[in-house]
């Protein structure tokens, strides 16, 4: 096997701070650090050499194009190309990018979702240059292309993409956590970073059976599917060796994230069968999202490559476990300290306590934005399933951090458990120190060790809502804390006593038990948790007075924008349960139903040619039987189907995805339950797609 040497490739197809540094003049250099670090505004000077260094750079490289890379509101990236090429007086042309074109461009806002805030006939929208996250080569085929991260936003400037509302949130949360800071008499601190690194898992199937499954194709899941005799209940998958095909995928999915200066890091089998998961190291939030976007797609690309499909939907597969991206959170400051670390006695560590109870209070208060952050129609079918997190917002400490806080509210005198070493009895084995906490793993928000883990989030998203939101409500909490500090003569007692108040008002959100129970759904409806099942009864929270206050006051959304967002994501809904309507009437109509009719045909000839032979006919009648019923069951479900889609497809906006929850997608569960018996009955040779037990188990 060859060799890499992984130091020379990492980062080659990023102009990152290696390449800046070494093509920008110096002071150059020095003043585009500067507007990065400080936020401020880049002057057409500087953006002009550094234009013509990036593009000098990206031409060395092998780059004919570029373009403003950016993420609308369809859950994906969006790119237009434009040719370096300039024409010059005679009639030769150079290649040639200049500072306004790296900074500012101009795609057609009203070809994207907006939520009405740009209609056709005003199509004017801006894609500014992100200075914060690196541009990257992109090869699609033979052509390579330069990617300049920006934002998008609408003429009035209206923040119509993923990453506006995270920077500004960023912005805010680093602002009160830094007046917090100085507050608590770190004066040092100049600047907090939120920091993310966004565990992604996924789906492999073979790409030949894949194109079999029109469901597949269009809906990204499984609409039918009978459980094939084996699902994950061996528990034989997770961390499970891994196989050939799959391994030659990851390692060129490695190499080529490494190129792009993604640190991929961690890789795994998941809980079910074909399931897989990928981790990098954890960067800036900004920083993390765009990775994490690049990261999917790059997983898509390369799949193909190996004859394999990658998929990212939150519940290909019903019966197995679905998909998510845990989006561990932290906060950094300038002066290298991690805030969510508890350190060695977190009892006295004042700093971590009021973040700590910061972050409560945040959860507590605004559990359905969280959750709504972390809603698409198809981890609707995740959370709340018997597996990964429940729909209830709570949050794992462990025993120690929770033993601290019940202590504060107690007002002091609890023996706290501090992390043990561990003996196993085997003394060649090296003596371990454990962690102040054990794992939870059903928990939706769990504490572990220096950061939180938001476990709620879709597979298949964009993870900028999520951290749009987590800044968002920490950075509120520090506020409220900070308003009341800043009024205290004895700052140090108001801190401890406003401490202990808060704990004692937000306890409530503390849960360390099995969040898979019915009796946690039970205790947290006593608590007063808030149970949001569906993506349609989080939709509103966008729109809650709370929500308007909340984001206007630190400037990350307008009322405005959060209308628009909430209008899209009712759309988003519709349309997804109306292709997938769709899907199921073409595949049973077309396909499934023809061949059971098929089957019945020969079952019945084979009642005729028996009985007319004068033998006992009656096995193949009675198979006959069954199948004759379900086939009426399917085809009365495939009918009702067919009405109600065409029903709701007539409605628009709230009422449209309402209808949408309300009838089509249980039409869909009563089709499929006759379909899916059907599979388990009918000669398998007859049935015209490819079943689970292929999709599972034949990579
Ligand atoms: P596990 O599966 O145990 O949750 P992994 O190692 O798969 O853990 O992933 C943990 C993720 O958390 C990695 O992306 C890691 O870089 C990230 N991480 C570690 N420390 C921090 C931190 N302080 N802030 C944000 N993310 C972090
Ligand atoms: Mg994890």
């Amino acid at each position: 096997m060859p060799t890499i040497d992984i130091p020379a490739v990492y980062g080659s197809a990023v102009f990152g701070d290696k390449e800046m540094r070494k093509r920008l003049p110096k002071e150059t250099y020095t003043r585009l650090q500067r507007c990065i670090q400080n936020g401020l505004e880049l002057d057409m000077d500087l953006a002009n050499t550094v234009a013509s260094a990036m593009k000098e750079w990206a031409v060395a490289n092998g780059s004919t194009h570029y373009t403003h890379w950016f993420q609308p509101l369809t859950g994906t990236t969006a790119e237009k190309h434009d040719a370096f090429l300039s024409p010059l007086a005679d009639g030769d042309v150079i290649m040639e990018l200049r500072g306004k074109e790296l900074t500012r461009g101009e795609p057609d806002a009203s070809s994207f979702p907006s939520g009405g805030i740009r209609a056709t006939f005003e199509a004017r929208g801006y894609t500014m240059w992100d200075v914060t996250s690196p541009a990257f080569l992109s090869d699609n085929g033979e052509t390579r292309t330069l990617c300049i991260p920006t934002a998008f936003c609408s003429y009035t400037g209206e923040a119509l993409d993923e990453k506006t509302p995270l920077l500004r949130s960023m912005e805010a949360v680093s602002h009160q956590a830094v007046r917090m800071l100085h507050l608590l008499g770190d004066k040092e601190v100049n600047h907090v970073t939120a920091s993310v690194g966004a565990e992604q898992e996924y789906f492999i199937v073979d790409e030949a059976t894949w194109k079999r499954r029109k469901d597949l194709i269009f809906a990204n899941r499984t609409l039918f599917g009978a459980m094939p005799p084996k699902g994950q209940e061996m528990e034989d998958h997770y961390f499970g060796s891994i196989k050939e095909r799959i391994a030659d995928f990851m390692r060129e999915v490695d190499l080529e994230l490494w190129r792009l200066g993604i640190p991929a890091k961690t890789e795994h089998n998941e809980a079910a069968p074909a399931q897989h998961e990928l981790a990098p190291i954890h960067t800036t939030a900004n920083v993390a999202v765009d990775q994490n976007m690049i990261m999917m797609n790059v997983m898509k690309k390369v799949a193909k490559h190996h004859g394999l499909v990658c998929i990212l939907h939150e519940k290909p597969f019903a019966g197995v476990n679905g998909s998510g991206k845990h989006d561990n959170w932290s906060l950094q400051t300038d002066t290298g300290h991690n805030l969510l670390n508890p350190g060695k006695h977190p009892e006295d560590n004042l700093e971590f306590l009021v973040f700590l109870t910061a972050i409560l209070k945040a959860v507590d208060d605004h559990a359905g934005l969280l959750r709504l952050s972390a809603s698409t129609p198809g981890n609707d079918h995740r959370l709340g399933g018997n597996e990964a997190p429940p729909a209830i917002l709570s949050v794992f400490l462990g025993d120690q951090l929770t033993a601290i806080v019940e202590s504060i509210i107690r007002g002091g005198g609890t023996d706290i458990p501090s992390s043990a070493p561990m003996y196993v009895g085997v003394s060649t084995l090296p003596h371990i120190q454990r962690d102040a906490t054990d794992r939870n793993r059903t928990s939706p928000f769990a504490f572990t060790g220096n950061k939180f883990e938001f476990r709620m989030v879709p597979s298949s998203a964009c993870i900028a809502d999520a951290n749009t939101v987590l800044n968002t409500i920490t950075a509120d909490a520090l506020a409220d804390f900070s308003d009341e500090i800043e009024m205290a003569e004895n700052k140090e007692a108001a801190v401890r006593a406003l401490i202990r108040r808060e704990l004692s008002a937000h306890q409530r959100i503390i849960f360390n038990g099995n969040g898979y129970t019915d009796e946690w759904v039970a205790e947290a409806a006593r608590r007063g948790l808030p149970n949001i099942r569906s993506m349609v009864d989080a939709i509103p929270e966008y729109t809650k007075p709370d929500a308007i206050r909340l984001f206007s006051r630190h400037g990350v959304y307008t009322e405005k924008e959060l209308i628009a967002r909430a209008d899209i994501a009712w759309e988003l809904y519709a349309k997804t349960e109306n292709i997938e309507a769709l899907t199921m009437i073409d595949m049973a109509g077309k396909d499934i139903l023809p061949a059971v009719v098929r089957y019945a045909g020969s079952l019945a000839e084979t009642v005729n040619a028996l009985t007319a032979a004068e033998v006992d006919a009656a096995v193949p009648r009675e198979m006959l039987e069954r199948v004759n019923i379900l086939l009426k069951q399917a085809y009365r479900a495939l009918n009702t189907l067919r009405e109600r889609q065409e029903e709701t497809a007539r409605l628009s906006g709230v009422e449209r995805a309402l209808a949408c929850r309300e009838q089509l997608v249980p039409a869909m569960a009563v089709l499929r339950a006759p379909i899916d018996h059907l599979e388990m009955i009918c000669d398998s040779d007859v049935w015209p797609i490819p079943g689970y037990g292929e999709l599972l188990f034949n990579v």
